[in-house]
């Protein structure tokens, strides 16, 4: 390990507020060094925002950094103590190949985790290496940077480093370290850890530091009293951990893995593992080979992330009311709003994805009714939005479809989207969805804004491109097999306009072969 500052002009503005809490809450680490690190991904973009340096960032000293050999200036590196229910079970855990380097205080005035992953052994490693492989650090690139530019809430991607280093699994692959970004790491685990081997005091100093960090508003302001503080802290994550789901849940996101210690207090989407993207919708879908009883299948993620909120909400009773009874009440009166937020936010974001502007009464079953359609028929989540936002049917071939969008018309080259819609040709040509169309129709004729304004929100709610998984799968192997990078860029190009409908972009909505049919992802470890 080289103790020495890295170059001053990298644009490290590290404060390390986490450093400061109790020492039971992490283990002073710096992380392992490896054999020889070199950068195979970085994220100029997100560098920019970071304040860090371009030139620097393509420095051999940067990839020295990323690998873990060199420290940045002002860096205090720790392993993060938490729990966590995994699949229902209770573990004590805390970062087993990660390490915060510290935080970085942006220009625009953000305080952003900067943690390594993959960063070797710490003393929270139990049987573990410490390590990851090159593949799993380039899907959770993948996959973090493309929920961005979705717009959902989520850690990001800074780097992805490779170690020189193989490392055992079923068979040896390549290790890399990923740098990862975040508003903080603070998990519902952490408050688990922080109630089992820490007390009331420990929970009182936990909630206290997320309330400074997520939730300012709520305030430390002497005359609010104490209940009423962490009370308006639960009732905070609630309603962000619903905003959250029901973003995943429009775009059909699949987390695969939501233990307690994969849900965080800031709101955000963290640790990408075995998670996938539907293609044919179907409430039941599980992707991740590990959830053997579909605990985590996309229809189960409203209910769980409620089941993981209480867990959370468990740990603050000491904190809520003297009276324990009493202090049960009013958790259980704020999980209580969990589904109305869950469902008033899921029911605007599909409205949303329909061009329906202003709330119906009737808005709720012409949504639960389209969706009974897509499922019966199989058809593609995606695409299916994609070809409503284009009206299929509607659309002339070889003219203009829609006013004023110019991107998807080239000169000489037919209109994109008047194309089949892989996935959703079945169902939009089928009796029952003229049916259902017919009352979509006459919904959007009631409301006094125009059709131009609908197709624009649809438009910006439909993605064109998700990280299928026949393309994700197609860019790691030949990044980890062929070293060839070419794939994973293009991807990562499709991906950081999801909601352009562009020309170049409708090979991304091709499905995969065999329809995504027994599509398997694994913990990637
Ligand atoms: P995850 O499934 O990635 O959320 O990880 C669950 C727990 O296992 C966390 O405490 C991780 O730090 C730990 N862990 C996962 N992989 C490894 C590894 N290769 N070495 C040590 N700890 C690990
Ligand atoms: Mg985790």
């Amino acid at each position: 390990m080289t103790d020495i500052s890295a170059n001053p002009t990298a644009g490290w503005n590290f404060d390390n507020s986490y450093a400061r809490l109790p020492e039971i809450f992490y283990s002073s680490l710096p992380p392992v060094p490896v054999r020889e690190p070199q950068t195979v991904i970085l994220n100029d973009r997100l560098a920019a925002e970071l304040g860090l340096n371009p030139d620097w960032l393509h420095s051999e000293e940067a990839a020295s950094v990323f690998g873990g050999n060199t420290l940045p200036e002002g860096s205090r590196p720790l392993a993060q103590a938490y729990a966590g229910h995994q699949f229902g079970g209770f573990n004590r855990l805390g970062d087993g190949r990660a390490v915060l380097l510290g935080e970085q205080l942006t220009p625009s005035g953000h305080r952003i985790d900067i943690q390594l992953k993959g960063s070797g052994r710490t003393p929270f490693s139990r049987g573990g290496d410490g390590r990851a492989a090159l593949g799993p650090m380039l899907r959770e690139y993948i996959i973090s940077e493309a929920m961005y530019a979705l717009g959902i809430p989520t850690t990001r991607s800074l780097a992805v480093t490779a170690t020189g280093e193989p490392i055992r699994r079923e068979k040896e692959l390549p290790g890399a370290v990923l740098t990862r970004t975040a508003a903080s790491h603070l998990r519902v685990g952490t408050f688990q850890y922080a109630a089992q081997w820490g007390g009331p005091d420990a929970v009182r100093t936990l909630a206290d530091y997320a309330i400074e960090r997520h939730y300012p508003e709520i305030g430390t302001d002497e005359a609010v009293e104490d209940g009423e503080r962490y009370a308006s802290f639960l009732q905070s994550v609630v309603e962000r951990q619903a905003a959250l789901i029901a973003q995943w849940m429009q775009v059909g996101f699949i987390h695969g893995v939501m233990n307690t210690d994969n849900m965080t207090i800031s709101g955000e989407s963290i640790d990408y593992g075995p998670c996938a993207f539907l293609d044919a919708y179907d409430p039941s879908t599980v992707f991740s080979s590990i959830d053997t009883g579909g605990r985590y299948a996309y229809g189960n993620q409203p209910p769980i992330a409620l089941w993981n909120l209480t867990r959370l909400a468990e740990t603050l009773i000491p904190l809520l009311d003297e009276d324990s009874e009493r202090a049960v009440e009013i958790a259980q009166d704020i999980l209580g709003r969990f589904e109305r937020l869950y469902l008033d936010a899921w029911f605007d974001g599909m409205r949303a994805k329909l061009g329906l502007f202003g709330r119906e009464e009737e808005d709720e079953k012409l949504i639960a009714d389209l969706l009974d359609l897509v499922k019966a028929f199989r058809a593609d989540y995606t695409n299916t939005f994609v070809a409503l936002t284009f009206d299929r049917g509607e659309i002339v071939p070889g003219q203009r479809t829609l006013a004023g969008s110019e991107s998807q018309v080239r000169v000489g080259a037919p209109p994109t989207r008047t194309a089949a819609i892989p996935g959703a040709d079945a169902l939009i040509a089928s009796g029952e969805y003229r049916v259902w169309r017919e009352r979509w129709q006459q919904r959007l004729e009631r409301q006094t804004q125009s059709r131009e304004e609908s197709v624009e929100m649809m438009r910006r709610h439909n993605p064109a491109v998700i990280p299928r998984n026949h393309r994700v799968e197609e860019a790691l192997a030949a990044a980890s097999n062929a070293d060839d990078y070419g794939p994973l860029h293009r991807l990562l190009a499709a991906l950081a306009d999801p909601y352009a409908h562009s020309a170049e972009q409708a090979q991304y909505a091709q499905l995969p072969p065999d329809a995504g049919e027994g599509y398997r992802t694994f913990c990637g470890t």
